[in-house]
């Protein structure tokens, strides 16, 4: 018995060795890149457990190769604005692991863009999809170019332009990209339309998020919201909770949130505020969502006229101060770490119950800690948010198949699959020693479909 646990003890140690080192290395080789590296420490930090159980994966170099890009393409997006003025944007792609399936992941267009950036979200997409059960590789990509106040005119010429150069390393087996922040159905049809110009061909599945008349799935648009709502349903169920009767807060008012908002409404939830990059608003009637749908998928409009229509309601300048409101579940969806130590303090202390993470890394690792010691549900990105991709897979079955399921049958299967996200993670952490805690369970679960066929594949 003794040998056997001195054994145990043997193979943590190296595991949290090799750990350590291939995390410096990740640090050496990428420095200034704070969100990558957080990302990565994340997924490590759980890895433990499992690297020592199957010391097979640190034979065979996975966590040097899982950190390293198959390929990273950085390129000039050049187009004139409406004043004819000449413009320069940078275009990234980061085509990360594509063990499973064709790299696929969204495109972000915002000004934060940059390497990092794309690289944090590439790197937590190889588990998420993973964790979809879908046959689908890590990737992601973006530009630094912001849409706001541009006109459509100029929208169009920068996604062209974008495109032109995209298009040389994507396509239906090799690379699918879709929407993220600043990408919505406009953009993607803007894309799809330059690139069957530049191939002569009509290639569907080459872009998910499309519009339904050229091959988009119903269901897409609210995917992500929706599953982030079925996931935290699946979790709160678990200890005989649910969303009906409860107070809901919801950050941003993009395509995330405003799903999220309306499935929680649905579960019976009162969510009783959201925001913009500029500030947020409190409805403590709940929010007419009716409105915010106007204002943004509509109208393009700021946040802060909501209370023009409901003036009873207040707005307040400041998108951070959203998590002083009292609520029983939080759903961050707009970007990252926008929950830090002291908002997650806050939430605890106004007695929060459940944390979903709608966005992509939206609770710096100190607020996940907060949560864990605060014992509230926390809902891990890849996990929580993996309705989103996991229906542009769905997408490109459809393409594949050349025909349409219904609303219902996507919906469908978009529950299914985030209940056995959900059951798959919390089997993993419970196997692993980490009863309970799903950032540990969905990045174990994620990680040894891809590890397993990466050794199965070879050095490649
Ligand atoms: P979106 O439609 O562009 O909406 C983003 C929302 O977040 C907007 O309300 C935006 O406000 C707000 N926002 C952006 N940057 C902000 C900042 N620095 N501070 C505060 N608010 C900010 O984007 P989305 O598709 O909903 O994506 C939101 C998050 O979900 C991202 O983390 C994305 O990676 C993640 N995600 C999206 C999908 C998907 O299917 N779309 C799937 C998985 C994960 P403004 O209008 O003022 O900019």
């Amino acid at each position: 018995m003794a040998t056997l646990l001195q054994h145990q003890d043997l193979e943590t140690r190296s595991a949290k060795n090799y750990v350590t080192e291939v995390f410096e290395l990740v640090k050496k080789r990428n420095p200034n890149e704070s969100e990558f590296h957080q990302a990565v420490k994340e997924v490590f930090d759980s890895l433990i457990p499992v690297l020592a159980a199957n010391p097979n994966y640190m034979k065979h170099g996975i966590l040097e190769r899982m950190v390293e890009p198959e390929r990273v393409i950085s390129f000039q997006v050049p187009w004139i604005d409406d004043h004819g003025k000449v413009q320069v944007n940078r275009g990234f792609r980061v085509q990360f692991n594509s063990a499973i399936g064709p790299y696929k992941g969204g495109l972000r267009f915002h000004p934060s863009v940059n390497a990092s950036i794309i690289k944090f979200l590439g790197f937590e997409q190889i588990f998420k999809n993973s964790l979809t059960g879908q046959p689908i590789g890590g990737g992601k990509g973006g530009s630094d170019f912001d849409p706001k106040g541009k006109s459509d005119t100029e929208i169009m010429r920068f996604t062209q332009s974008f495109m032109s150069e995209l298009s040389k390393y994507i396509g239906p087996d090799i690379d699918v990209p879709a929407g993220d922040i600043g990408v919505g159905a406009r953009e993607i049809g803007y894309m799809f339309g330059q690139y069957k110009k530049i191939r002569g061909a009509y290639e569907a599945g080459v872009l998910t998020g499309k519009g339904l008349s050229y091959g988009g799935s119903l269901g897409r648009k609210e995917a992500t919201g929706y599953g982030t709502v079925y996931f935290v349903e699946e979790m709160l169920q678990d200890v005989g909770l649910g969303f009906k009767g409860s107070t809901v807060v919801v950050s941003g008012s993009g395509n995330v949130s405003i799903y999220a908002i309306e499935k929680a409404e649905q579960l019976g939830a009162k969510v009783v505020a959201c925001s913009d990059s500029s500030g947020y608003i409190y409805d403590k009637q709940g929010i007419n969502l009716d409105t915010v749908k106007r204002l943004k998928e509509v109208e393009g409009k700021r946040i802060s006229e909501y209370v023009i229509q409901h003036p009873h309601a207040q707005y307040y300048p400041d998108c951070s101060g959203i998590w002083s409101i009292p609520c029983d579940i939080a759903l961050p969806c707009a970007t990252q770490n926008e929950i830090d130590d002291a908002a997650a303090k806050l939430l605890v202390s106004n007695g929060v119950i459940a944390i979903g993470e709608g966005a992509n890394m939206p609770s710096t690792l100190e607020a996940v800690n907060v949560f864990h010691e605060n014992k509230v549900l926390f809902g891990p990105a890849k996990a929580v948010n993996a309705g989103g991709v996991a229906v542009s897979a769905l997408e490109m079955a459809q393409n594949s198949m050349r025909l349409s399921w219904t609303l219902e049958e996507v919906d469908l299967k978009l529950q299914e699959i985030m209940k056995d996200i959900y059951t798959n993670s919390i089997q993993a952490a419970q196997d692993y020693n980490a009863p309970g805690n799903l950032v540990v369970g969905a990045n174990i679960a994620g990680f040894k479909k891809v590890a397993d066929t990466m050794i199965s594949q070879g050095v490649i």
